[in-house]
């Protein structure tokens, strides 16, 4: 671990969260718990399948499978339970030292009872303790390949009319390898032509291809995780010149198996290369992580510097998806601080 002088660094310093999952049916679960530890709706969860036995994608839906197996009902999908978890969320933020962040949510269950709108309403309304707490927030709404284009399409145009629900994206996620990026064209041009950031699932479990579609076919300003972009120096190059930031989850990739080991993660090669890389948490509940030990991982095993771990923070304040002088003054806060 890195020792204590070095951690109580990291919780200090002023960071920007970019990748996040609201993770509804967890937060959710966790809620309905805490009210009623005998809540004759939650059950126990079954571990159905080892998801360790998978591999790539797959091992991904397993782990959510275990994880979730035993479902909530719908009824646990109220606007106030939703916009209650969001709250919480937002609530931890401080104890990270965060100063930004951005929460994405797709839940088919959560858009399918509350509608979209019903959702993204829900979830600003719970977001309101952000400024309180000293922090700026917006909401990123993924769309998942495999629901096919007409769905995204569809839940797209319905963020695009929720401008005032604090919606500041749109995250293309899902089957990489069988659902390409093309599909999507009009789709996430829609979104663009509306001003809402860009940000693409790519280079997760499948090849650099995907993220060269992600940057062209769809002109993200991100891609979430891209970590397969290391197998093409061109592509590196590109991401530099371009800016495209990268959205580095460590420990999801090491417990997805998509890297052996947090030694052997290429964040080392991104930064020496000068590709814009972030650290983000992606499922911190599911993953049993936060913003901090992620950083405190990737700083042990890649010996990163100080100057470095500003660095980090200072390019995913670029990268936020918010306006100019707001990006501006949330990099000041970060430099001022350090
Ligand atoms: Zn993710």
């Amino acid at each position: 671990m890195v020792d204590a002088t070095e951690l109580s660094y990291i919780i200090a310093l002023p960071k920007v969260e970019l990748h996040v999952h609201l993770e509804t049916s967890l937060r959710l679960r966790r809620l309905l718990q805490r009210r009623d530890p005998d809540h004759p709706l939650i059950g126990q969860v079954h571990l159905i399948s080892d998801p360790s036995r998978f591999a790539g994608y797959d091992r991904l839906r397993r782990l959510r499978y275990a994880e979730r197996a035993n479902r909530l009902p719908d009824s646990a999908y109220t606007r106030a339970n939703i916009a209650a978890i969001t709250a919480e969320l937002v609530a931890e933020a401080p104890g990270q030292s965060v100063r930004h962040i951005e929460v994405r949510v797709g839940g088919q269950r959560a858009f399918s009872v509350l509608g979209v709108r019903g959702m993204l309403e829900a979830m600003a309304e719970g977001s309101g303790e952000a400024r309180r707490l000293g922090l700026s927030y917006g909401t990123i709404v993924t769309v998942i390949r495999e629901r096919g284009p007409e769905e995204a399409d569809r839940i797209i145009a319905e963020a695009v009319a929720a401008s005032d629900c604090a919606v500041v994206g749109v995250d293309l996620a899902g089957d990489e390898e069988n659902y390409p990026a093309g599909l999507f064209s009009a789709p996430i041009a829609r979104a663009r032509d509306a001003g809402l950031g860009i940000t693409v699932h790519a280079g997760e479990f499948a090849g650099p291809a995907g993220v060269w579609a992600a940057v062209y076919q769809l002109g993200a300003s991100r891609i979430g995780h891209g970590i397969r972009a290391i197998e093409d120096p061109a592509l590196l190059e590109r991401l530099c010149e371009r800016g495209v930031a990268l959205e580095i989850c460590p420990t999801s990739n090491v417990r997805l198996g998509l890297v052996s080991a947090m030694s052997t993660h290429p964040v080392g090669t991104f930064l020496k290369q000068g590709v814009p890389v972030t650290i983000n948490s992606d499922d911190p509940m599911l993953l049993g992580t936060t913003l901090s030990r992620e950083l405190a991982c990737i700083t042990r095993a890649h010996r990163l510097s100080r100057e470095i771990l500003v660095n980090l923070q200072v390019t995913a304040a670029r990268a936020a998806f918010l306006p100019a002088k707001k990006r501006e003054s949330l990099e000041r806060t970060i430099r001022l601080k350090t």
